[in-house]
C-alpha cells in the first residue's frame, strides 16, 4: 500500500510561542490537518478529510464564526483533499472509503467532496454527531453532513491490538486498516492504524495535540494549545488516560508503531521524511 501524508487545512491562531512552543507571541502559529491517503486494493482510502472545498468557499456558514475567529484557517482550495487527490492523478470517485477519527468540523469538512465514498466511523461518534448535546452542537456542523454521507458504523467491540481493546478492521477485504477506540476528545473518538511495510502508522486524531505530550520524561504542551485542548475535551480524564496509553505505546513499540496526531506540523514533517526514505 502506498501511503501519502497530506495536510488538508492549516490554521494560523495568534501567539506562535503559545501554540507551537517556539517563536514569538507576536507571530501567528501554525497547525496542520494531517490526513492519510492510502492507495489500497480496495481503491483509495482517506483517513480524515480536513476542510473541504465548500468550507473554503463559505467559511462562516460551514465552520461558524467562533471557529474561524479562533483558529484563523488559511482558506486555500489547493489544501483540500479533493484537490490533492486530483493533483496525484486520481478522480474523486477513486476514493471508495473514508475513515474518520471523529466528526469535528476540521476533520469532516471534506466529506461532501466525496459523496460516493463509504464513511467509516465508530458508532458512539456517529450517535454524538446525529444526536448532539451541549458543546457537541457547536463542534459538529450539520451543513457538512447535508449530503447524507454513506455511513458504515463500527460498533465498539472487536479484537485486541497492541494493548488496545475493541479494535475492528475496516472490513474483511481490508484487514490492514484498523479503527482503534480512543474516546475522550469526543464521545466516540478513535485512532486509525494502518499497516505499512515496516510496521504501523497510528493516526491518533485529536487524542493529543503536540508531540511533546508523548515525551516520556517530561510530557508538555504549549500554554495556548493546552487551553484549547482542555476546552475541546469531551471527557478529560478519559482523554488523559488514553494519552498515557499512547505515550507508553510509542515508547514500547518504537520503530514498530509510529504515532502521530492530527494538528502537529512537526509530526507531519517527520512522517513525510520517514515515508520518503
Ligand atoms: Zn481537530
Amino acid at each position: 500500500m502506498r501511503i501519502h501524508h497530506m495536510s488538508c487545512g492549516s490554521f494560523c491562531p495568534v501567539a506562535r510561542r503559545w501554540v507551537n512552543g517556539a517563536g514569538s507571541v507576536f507571530e501567528r502559529g501554525h497547525l496542520c490537518c494531517h490526513c492519510l491517503l492510502i492507495e489500497s486494493n480496495q481503491g483509495l482510502i482517506l483517513v480524515d478529510t480536513g476542510l473541504g472545498t465548500a468550507d473554503v468557499e463559505q467559511p462562516h456558514l460551514r465552520l461558524g464564526r467562533w471557529f474561524t475567529t479562533v483558529a484563523q484557517p488559511k482558506l486555500q482550495l489547493e489544501d483540500t483533499a479533493l484537490h490533492q487527490v486530483q493533483a496525484l492523478g486520481f478522480s474523486p470517485r477513486d476514493v471508495r472509503h473514508i475513515v474518520l477519527t471523529h466528526g469535528d468540523l476540521d476533520h469532516a469538512g471534506g466529506l461532501s467532496d466525496f459523496p460516493e465514498a463509504q464513511v467509516h466511523i465508530h458508532t458512539p461518534e456517529h450517535h454524538a454527531m446525529t444526536h448532539p448535546e451541549g458543546m457537541e452542537k457547536v463542534r459538529y456542523r450539520p451543513l457538512q453532513l447535508a449530503h447524507d454521507p454513506k455511513w458504515v458504523l463500527h460498533a465498539p467491540d472487536g479484537d485486541h491490538w497492541m494493548g488496545f481493546d475493541a479494535v475492528r478492521a475496516l472490513d474483511d477485504a481490508e484487514p490492514d486498516v484498523l479503527i482503534v477506540p480512543l474516546e475522550g476528545h469526543t464521545r466516540g473518538h478513535a485512532a486509525v492504524a494502518v499497516r505499512r511495510e515496516e510496521g504501523w502508522w497510528l493516526h491518533a486524531g485529536d487524542a493529543y495535540f503536540y508531540h511533546g505530550q508523548l515525551d516520556t520524561e517530561h510530557p508538555h504542551i504549549p500554554f495556548g494549545l493546552g487551553l484549547f485542548q482542555r476546552f475541546a475535551d469531551h471527557d478529560r480524564p478519559a482523554r488523559m488516560a488514553n494519552q498515557e496509553r499512547l505515550r507508553k505505546l510509542a515508547f514500547a513499540k518504537q520503530g514498530e508503531v509510529s504515532v502521530f496526531c492530527a494538528h502537529d506540523p512537526v509530526e507531519l514533517e517527520a512522517a513525510r521524511a520517514q515515508t520518503s526514505t
